[in-house]
């Protein structure tokens, strides 16, 4: 199915974007995800106007962001990443997931950026600091967090090391980007071993140096990045490519993804609406209006006070 191109921006039509697909092999206990975001990537970029290193480090958060949110179960779940950090040229990244919509926004200094390096490492960027990966699983009503340690020489390369050793889940993870014309093009993917299946938390055997796990990671591994955002292959051609001498590959069904979020004028105002009148009065400026921002879309939404209900 093609996604619809309506940015104008000059990326290929009916190309592969936006899209999560999940597998499973189940002979080797494990699982994986890969996601092509295109337009949404641009809808989401194109609200910002960051500097090409800063809306690298988003578009890489929010590839990130989009193989973990579809690990959820059911639509309802929500994934949020915050990085928070010290001593960098960024020091806030915020991106979530929630039934396929995605969203995310990230704080930085221009004179900081202006000092870095032209191919600034993540110490560079993130100085020194943590990134909280919050799991809600609406379904079961269960809640974790993961704390990764911003070290190393990239995002995927933090999150693998937590992954492994915080987690005891071996891991594969690739995050690639390509610019296309004034577009962008990011891809990803995400292998993982769960020898004790998906619910279980304790896994007792888990060894990186497991036979099934180095089996397939190491054909994951031949995955290049260049195929990670070619628009023209699609993602089950990917999973084919990698995996076809596996005895079963199960595909699950394709994941639309889109750019959403949950500011709307009528929301807010409701919000607004139950603070106390005094509470009122004192947010507004002199010309009576409340100013709200939703940082996910850098808006502003004036509110007159007078109009609020009483
Ligand atoms: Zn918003």
């Amino acid at each position: 199915m093609a996604s619809p191109n309506g940015n104008g921006q000059g990326l290929p039509v009916n190309g592969e974007y936006d899209r999560v697909l999940g597998f499973t092999i189940p002979g080797r206990h494990a699982r994986g995800r890969l996601v092509r975001l295109g337009p949404v990537l641009d809808a989401i970029l194109s609200n910002h106007g960051y500097p090409p290193a800063i809306e690298r480090v988003l578009a890489e958060a929010l590839t990130l962001t989009a193989l973990l949110g579809s690990t959820l179960k059911g639509a309802e779940g929500q994934l949020t990443l915050q990085a928070q950090t010290q001593g960098g040229v960024i020091d806030l990244l915020v991106c979530d997931y929630r039934g396929g919509e995605m969203r995310g926004y990230l704080r930085h200094d221009p004179d900081r950026l202006a000092e870095a390096p032209v191919d600034p490492s993540l110490f560079a960027l993130f100085g020194k600091g943590y990134l909280a990966i919050t799991f809600d699983q609406a379904v079961t009503g269960e809640r974790y967090q993961g704390i990764v340690p911003l070290e190393g020489g990239s995002l995927a390369e933090a999150v693998e090391k937590y992954f492994a050793q915080s987690e005891q889940i071996p891991s594969l993870v690739r995050l690639s980007l390509r610019a296309e014309g004034r577009g962008h093009v990011a891809g990803g993917i995400l292998l993982q071993h769960l020898p004790e299946g998906e619910d279980g938390r304790d896994r007792i055997h888990t060894r990186l140096d497991h036979p099934e796990w180095e089996h397939v990671s190491t054909l994951a591994a031949t995955l290049t990045l260049g195929e990670l955002t070619d628009a023209a292959l699609p993602l089950d051609r990917v999973v084919w490519r990698l995996f076809n001498e596996e005895p079963e590959v199960r595909v699950l069904p394709i994941l639309p993804l889109s750019r959403g979020c949950r500011c709307n004028p009528q929301h807010i105002r409701d919000v607004i609406g139950r603070f106390p009148a005094e509470e009122q009065a004192s947010m507004a400026d002199a010309e009576g209006l409340i100013h709200v921002d939703c940082e996910f879309c850098a808006r502003r939404f004036p509110i007159a006070a007078e109009t609020l209900p009483r």
